[in-house]
């Protein structure tokens, strides 16, 4: 049997780890922290053990195919809830529904659109070209990696609330980064395979469970032949001939036939230094999650975005009581002091939520989660590395790779799968793990 060393137990480790152990491979997972899951997992609230959060809501998009593949792999993929319906809120609390209607993609919004409210005619009219243009140059455009999604958006004349409240809501919450430094082709991606490719790719994923519980110990009987170290921080790559002889974890060497790295793409010099990686033009984008406990419930909704502020999207955790707040690309609240954070947010919800303004606090938290993702900025993608090195037997895997989509649990999994087709590939076997998009 053939062996796998995988370094680093966020969704492109455990993607890559998964497949090749229901390939056949004996593989050990060095992790090394207590959990698996990395940047999208879930640990008990600091001060009170009772409540486990996640450490950002994370959700997905059905063109996920790949994420769910995975979870399908760890049979989990119930866990799963989908949502069809997004849900506007605008400061005074007028709500607005999209949602997919009976004509076939890409009409299945029209009926829903034509009823947005916080959008004018002329903004609709403006999208709706966009949306055109979107079809027609996908895949015929060759600088849409250079330029900006907001070049592109001024080219197609859009207006400062088609761009404020449409594009750039769903957006940098989908790439984690803003319109202005945003390459055009992520934004060409996310309506392309969300919104325009199939009726029903936009709807929302959400787990219904602690995003730690979706790869806990049970989920991983149902893979063969994976060990998983935890605590266990690889210190050291050993290189000898030009090729890869062991990892030092624990003080102890450990030895196999390949080696995945899926690790961040800050950590991979360190125990590496001989790759050479060229990582000049990667930059951090970071993410803030603003957790709050209220006396009372706040709104039956079960998410929301929320225009116009700060405060990007709400999720109604528990009865409308606990709600998480997300500010995607957050670099205004970075060096915000905690208490200010929890203030400004509380102000903003009560212009959506009229409840908020009699609620009281019951406990609130903030993550702020500096180094988050890569800035998936115009000019990058060439230098996003694929997943073969120089060196034979070891291969990259992580979000930052040369994955096809931004920094998402599907750009994980999907560099996890590309990692384990290579080691596989070097293992003399032809093995498909990548789904291709849906369209
Ligand atoms: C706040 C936040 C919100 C997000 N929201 C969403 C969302 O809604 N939807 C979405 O699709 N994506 C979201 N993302 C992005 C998504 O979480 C990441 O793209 C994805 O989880 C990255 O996975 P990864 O395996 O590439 O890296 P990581 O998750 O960073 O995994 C790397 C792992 O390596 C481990 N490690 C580090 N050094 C060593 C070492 N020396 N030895 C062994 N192990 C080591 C780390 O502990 C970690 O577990 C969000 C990210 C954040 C931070």
């Amino acid at each position: 049997m053939p062996s796998a060393i995988v370094i680093g137990g966020g969704l492109a480790g455990l993607a890559s780890a998964a497949a090749l152990g229901q390939a056949g491979f004996q593989v050990d997972l060095f992790e090394a922290r207590a959990f698996l899951g990395g940047r999208a997992t879930s640990y008990p609230v600091p001060g009170d053990t009772s409540e486990v959060i996640d450490n950002c809501q994370h959700v997905l998009l059905r063109c996920c195919v790949n994420v769910m593949n995975f979870y399908g792999r760890l049979g989990v993929a119930d866990r799963i809830q989908f949502h069809k319906r997004f849900y506007f809120i605008e400061p005074g609390g007028r709500t607005s529904i999209l949602e997919a209607g009976v004509l076939p993609a890409p009409l299945h919004f029209t009926g829903s659109f034509r009823k947005l409210a916080f959008l004018g005619l002329a903004d609709k009219i403006g999208i709706a070209r966009a949306l055109l243009a979107i079809r027609s140059e996908r895949g015929r455009r060759q600088d849409l990696d250079r330029i900006s999604m907001l070049d592109w958006l001024r080219e197609k004349r859009q207006t400062e609330r088609a761009i404020g409240r449409f594009w750039n809501q769903i957006l940098v919450s989908a790439v984690n980064e803003d319109l202005d430094r945003m390459a055009a082709s992520h934004g060409f991606q996310v309506f392309w395979l969300g919104f325009l490719a199939r009726a029903n790719t936009y709807e929302m994923g959400i787990p219904a469970v602690p995003l730690g519980d979706l790869y806990g110990p049970d989920a991983w009987r149902h893979i063969g032949n994976v060990r998983l170290h935890l605590r266990k921080p690889v210190e050291q790559v050993i290189t000898e001939d030009g090729a890869i002889r062991g990892v030092m974890a624990g003080g102890e060497r450990h030895t196999a036939d390949y080696y995945v790295s899926a690790l961040p793409f800050e950590r991979v010099p360190a125990l590496l230094p001989e790759l050479q990686l060229d990582l000049e033009s990667f930059e951090h984008s970071p993410i803030t999650g603003i957790h709050l406990w209220f006396d009372r419930s706040l709104t039956q909704l079960p998410h929301a975005t929320l225009l116009d502020r700060t405060i990007q999207w709400m999720f109604n955790k528990s009865g409308g009581r606990y709600l998480q707040l997300v500010v995607s690309a957050s670099r205004s609240l970075v060096d915000m002091p905690r208490a200010e954070v929890i203030a400004l947010a509380v102000r903003e919800l009560t212009e959506f939520l009229p409840r908020a303004r009699d609620a009281k606090i019951e406990k609130a938290h903030v993550v702020k989660e500096i180094r988050a993702t890569f800035s998936a900025r115009a000019g990058l993608e060439q230098a996003r590395p694929v997943s073969t090195t120089k060196f034979g037997n070891f291969f990259l895997a992580g979000d930052w790779t040369r994955s096809g989509w931004p920094a998402t649990m599907e750009g994980a999994v999907r560099s996890g799968y590309l990692s384990a087709e290579a080691v596989a590939r070097a293992a003399g076997q032809e093995q498909k793990f990548l789904l291709p998009d849906v369209a």
